[in-house]
């Protein structure tokens, strides 16, 4: 029996599960790049996988192993010639993240077995969230964070069934949602300068038509260097990640957050590597709890959370459409340019960068899709070629379910949607508007504001079941019969004025 290993672009860690599983195997790596054609992704996106997944070829084989490494138009003709040459039985791969590229993988032809390895990439396999899951009544992210803190010993004292969360609290979230403050100062991020393969990558991603700038490009692009990115935001970052980590500040990219979602999607770096070392900081460097608390909470709670419920829904979950929204998306996803300040930063940050921290992605993207009435499909396939951590796995649960509620609340217990005043509140976007944050009809009032209430007044006997939205439902009910009907009316003005 000849075992062969494909490591796919995704899984790019010496101990994965197919690697580990034999020493010696021999080993391709494919480039398609047909599959990227396919549909658009962010220009910086393509060199930070491609550029990952040659450093991690040079990486292996400077171990000693063999590897192969092709550049392709699509996956399945390199390996089949790759199987033949090399006379392999057994073709081991590590389970894929990303449910259509599972499909994908089972539905192929070859000459040889094909053994798929479960995926130690995540803390939970899909068999321990499916068990934690099974037969609950709902499926609270809280609950399945305290969980995993319970099951990981994270931030936890004492011992056996006497254990606590450390604080005594499990959760510090009321600390982490400082609106900005006039002149903070957050520490620049750590870029790196693009080596001779990046720089070759970049030439050849130029020539491709797709979404995004591609330079300046400065992300990390081995797992050295992410290691360097972690050990920064441990040092330099962290102590005031959790009070700002709702901000929003116009020429402020990335505040204090981790950046680091690119390289644990990658496989460049380990989520339980990653929270070990925030506790370790917790206990050896004295840093505040609310930030450690609420930077554990994002990774073992959240991250842990979107891949397991994204594994365990059903196969059309994608194509969830709860409020039944149609609005095609905007041209101005692409461009950035409206008027909207918020959604022209949050838009031109992206393309600049391929990166929005989590309330630029919430609370101004998502947020206005949703109240707007945008098809969810077409919004998530625009998140899914805008973002440089854009995956399946993480985009579905994410884009479809906590952004736009499409999902009916599998995931969320109310929709994310907001007015202009949580926007006012948490960012300095309002000031430099054309539009006001105050008024919710007329010329200058905020489409956030007609698109809200609109969108409440749309689905209010939908929503009236969503027990957490009877408060805001009585506020609707006060507004005027001539005021309800101005509000639709620059509702559908707008959308009358867009170019899909
Ligand atoms: C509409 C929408 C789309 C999103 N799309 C993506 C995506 O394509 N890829 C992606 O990795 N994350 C996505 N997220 C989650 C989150 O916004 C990003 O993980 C985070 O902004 C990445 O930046 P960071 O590393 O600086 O994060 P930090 O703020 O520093 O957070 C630390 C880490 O926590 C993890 N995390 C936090 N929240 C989530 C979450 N909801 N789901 C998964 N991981 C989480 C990430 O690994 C992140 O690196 C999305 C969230 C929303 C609401
Ligand atoms: S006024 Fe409205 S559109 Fe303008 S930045 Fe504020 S929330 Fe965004």
């Amino acid at each position: 029996m000849t075992v062969g290993i494909w490591v796919l672009g995704d899984q790019l860690w010496q101990d994965q599960s197919a690697l580990a599983s034999e020493a010696n195997a021999p080993i391709i790596l494919i480039e398609s790049h047909g599959h990227s054609t396919k549909r658009r992704y962010h220009r910086q996106k393509l060199v930070l996988v491609w550029s990952a997944m040659r450093h991690f070829a040079a990486e292996l084989e400077a171990t000693g192993r063999a590897v192969t490494y092709e550049i392709a138009d699509d996956f399945v003709t390199p390996l089949r010639q790759w199987v033949e040459q090399n006379q392999i039985t057994e073709l081991r791969v590590m389970e894929p993240a990303d449910r259509p590229f599972a499909r994908f993988l089972n539905g192929l032809d070859l000459s040889c077995q094909l053994t798929i390895v479960p995926n130690n990439h995540f803390l939970w396999s899909v068999a321990e969230f499916k068990q934690w899951a099974d037969g609950r009544k709902s499926l609270l992210m809280e609950s399945f964070y305290r969980e995993g803190r319970k099951r990981y010993g994270m931030l936890m004292e004492g011992t056996g069934k006497k254990r606590t969360p450390v604080g005594g609290q499990w959760n510090y979230d009321k600390e982490n949602r400082k609106p900005p403050k006039k002149g903070i100062n957050p520490p620049v991020p750590q870029w790196f300068k693009p080596d001779k393969i990046t720089r070759q990558v970049m030439q050849e991603v130029a020539k491709l038509d797709t979404f995004g700038d591609l330079e300046p490009f400065g992300w990390a692009v081995t797992r050295a260097q992410a290691l360097q990115v972690l050990d920064y935001f441990i040092t330099v970052r962290l102590n005031t990640f959790g009070p700002y980590q709702d901000a929003m500040v116009t020429g402020e990219d990335t505040l204090w957050h981790g950046l680091l979602s690119p390289y644990l999607n990658l496989g460049l770096l380990h989520p339980l590597e990653v929270i070990q070392a925030v506790e370790a900081a917790y206990k050896q460097q004295d840093q505040p709890l609310n930030s450690v608390e609420g930077f554990i909470r994002q990774v073992l709670g959240w991250r842990e959370y979107m891949r397991g419920l994204y594994s365990y829904v059903d196969e059309d979950y994608p194509q969830g459409n709860y409020f039944e929204h149609h609005q095609p998306l905007p041209e101005f996803f692409w461009t950035g340019d409206t008027p909207m300040n918020c959604l022209h930063q949050s838009i031109d940050q992206v393309k600049r960068t391929g990166y929005n921290h989590h309330i630029q992605r919430l609370m101004i993207l998502s947020n206005f899709a949703l109240i707007a009435g945008l098809s969810p499909q077409a919004v998530e396939s625009w998140f899914h070629a805008a973002f440089i951590d854009a995956y399946d796995w993480v985009m579905q649960t994410n884009v479809i379910g906590m952004g736009l509620f499409a999902d009916g609340g599998v995931l969320a217990t109310k929709p994310y949607a907001a007015s202009a005043n949580y926007i006012n509140r948490m960012s300095d976007y309002c000031k430099d508007c054309q539009y006001h944050p105050k008024l919710r009809t007329g010329e200058n009032a905020c489409p956030f504001n007609f698109f809200y209430w609109d969108f409440l007044a749309r689905h209010r006997d939908i929503l009236q079941n969503q027990g957490r939205m009877n408060f805001i439902l009585k506020n609707l009910d006060k507004m005027s019969a001539e005021e309800y009907a101005e509000i639709r009316e620059n509702a559908s003005q707008w959308h009358e004025q867009q170019t899909p």
